[in-house]
Formats: C-alpha cells, sequence, structure tokens
C-alpha cells in the first residue's frame, strides 16, 4: 500500500500531521510519508479525513 500527496492540492489543513504523527511528517518543507509506520485501517482512517483530497491510497 503506497499514499500519494499531491502539493498542489494540500490545503495544509494538518489533519494527517496531527492524527498520524507516525506516518505523516514534515521533513524538509515536504510531506513524508510512511504508510508502514501504522496499521492499514488507521492509514486509510486519516486519509479519509483530509479536507482538500490531497491523499491518496494507491493499492
Ligand atoms: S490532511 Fe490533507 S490537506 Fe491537510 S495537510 Fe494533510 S494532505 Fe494537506
Amino acid at each position: 500500500m503506497k499514499v500519494n500527496w499531491d502539493s498542489n492540492v494540500c490545503i495544509h489543513a494538518g489533519k494527517c500531521v496531527t492524527n498520524a504523527p507516525e506516518v505523516f511528517k514534515i521533513e524538509n518543507d515536504t510531506l513524508a510519508i510512511y504508510p508502514d509506520a501504522a496499521d492499514e485501517g488507521r492509514v486509510r482512517e486519516v486519509v479519509a479525513m483530509c479536507p482538500s483530497g490531497a491523499l491518496t491510497v494507491e493499492e
């Protein structure tokens, strides 16, 4: 499972980094994503919380 992030769509609401800080981290001014750091269900839940649709799951 892979999570993609579209920086042009992200509105920097921070839901991802707040709700799953082990998966979504700001590194070097970009969003680094470690999908294996939490269980898959939790990652999907947090992706669904993104208000802008910048995050998508790729199987
Ligand atoms: S939750 Fe979505 S809009 Fe908010 S910072 Fe994360 S990717 Fe961007």
